[in-house]
């Protein structure tokens, strides 16, 4: 039996985690789980899988943890709070694989530690990579970790890439649905409300990845990912729009071929694959049937509407800590669309500026995880600076 914790239980990847260990029984023993605020789930979760720590958001939350354990007559795991209980979990001393699955750059220390640790980490908080892969990629090595990738696109390479030889491989292409707003006019963008943005065509996701890929941030940030990961450089990289989100990924060999990784949108899949590799076990999900398949369709993305991709291959070949700026940036920006201080093209106009303001002081070195925190909350002020500067111009101009 393994013994798995799992940062972020309670989001969409932490449930289909669970979901796979249910599935795998008894292959795997859930130890640690950390969840936000969701305490209703986080005290199911719990009382089903009985892990030995228990994280969530703050002692307020725990105090309805204590309570809601109590009335479930279930016996009382250690229990903790903030960044200290996500430590806690993701450095558990039996912890063999560490699932990382929280959402933003939360995740980065207690997945950091994990690797340090020399554990399995399945990840699917792209975040951390982003803001300080090299630094990831270097510890995985010293301290022999494996990081897995669980992002369904950097998973497809993943499984892409098992056979291949780096120096034999031309380029990484990275597939995105396009997002709500494939068709959409700048216009209409403009306008966008949160309504239209958070409905993604092919993926069920969290509000933040969702606002990415409405953005297609999302695909500039793994395009960053896949770069920590597989060790390419920016020109290996390419984006190719694909609606039907069917091929999860390819990669071009020297001789020419291309394959691909195909499959229907379940997470569950690359989350198994990244915690039983290098084993392929039985997956009792509904395939893909290719007869039914009408088409598949691959178009180039118009980076004149989605900025954020200029913005984050700038960032990846400025290096240094610009792509923690952009992150942080991002992140803000996304935040404050959400709760409607900003309109939707402001984000990439929030993230252009925090970058070349980043530009123009030197993006520096990237030398510790430190420094990556650093930047990452010296950018989150700059940025909220910056939007409060851009709505009062905005209601100068109104009126
Ligand atoms: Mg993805």
């Amino acid at each position: 039996m393994q013994k798995v914790a799992i940062l972020g239980s309670t989001g969409s990847i932490g449930r289909n985690t669970l979901d796979v260990v249910d599935r795998l029984a008894p292959r795997f023993q859930v130890i640690a789980i950390s969840g936000g605020t969701n305490i209703e789930l986080i005290a199911e979760q719990t009382a089903r899988y009985k892990p030995e720590i228990v994280s969530v958001a703050t002692d307020q939350h725990a105090k309805e943890l204590v309570e809601r354990l109590q009335g479930l007559n279930v016996g009382m795991p250690t229990i903790k709070t903030g960044m200290e209980g996500m430590l806690a979990v993701a450095t558990h001393s039996e912890a063999e694989i560490v699932v990382s699955a929280t959402v933003g750059a939360l995740g980065l220390l207690p997945t950091y530690k994990a690797i340090e640790l020399g554990r399995r980490v399945a990840i699917a908080n792209k975040e951390p990579l982003v803001m300080a892969g090299q630094l990831m990629q270097k510890c995985a090595q010293e301290n022999e970790a494996e990081i897995l990738p669980v992002d369904s696109e950097h998973n497809a390479l993943h499984q892409c890439l098992r056979g291949e030889r780096s120096s034999e491989v031309v380029r990484l292409i990275l597939t995105a649905s396009g997002g709500p707003f494939r068709n959409a006019t700048l216009e209409e963008m403009q306008q966008a409300t949160v309504a239209q943005a958070i409905k993604h065509p092919t993926w069920q996701m969290g509000a933040k990845i969702t606002i990415d890929s409405a953005t297609m941030m999302n695909k500039g940030l793994e395009v960053i990912e896949a770069r920590w990961l597989f060790g390419f450089t920016a020109d290996q990289i390419d984006i190719v729009i694909h609606p039907q989100s069917v091929v999860h990924s390819m990669i071009e060999l020297v001789d020419g071929s291309f394959l691909a990784q195909m499959g229907l949108t379940d997470m569950r899949l690359p989350i198994q694959y990244a915690m039983t590799y290098p084993d392929r076990l039985v997956l009792d999900l509904p395939r893909l049937n290719l007869t039914n398949l009408q088409k598949l369709e691959f178009f180039a993305p118009d980076e004149s509407r989605f900025p954020a991709i200029t913005l984050a291959y700038k960032a990846l070949r400025l290096g240094g800590i610009a792509p923690t700026v952009l992150n942080a940036a991002n992140e803000v920006a996304v935040a404050r669309f959400l709760d409607g201080s900003i309109g939707f093209m402001d984000i990439p106009r929030v993230i252009d500026n925090a970058l070349s303001s980043c530009e123009k002081q030197g993006v520096g070195n990237l030398s510790s995880i430190e420094d990556a925190l650093t930047a990452d909350a010296k950018t989150r002020l700059w940025a909220e600076d910056f939007i409060l500067e851009l709505n009062s111009l905005t209601v100068g101009k109104s009126n």
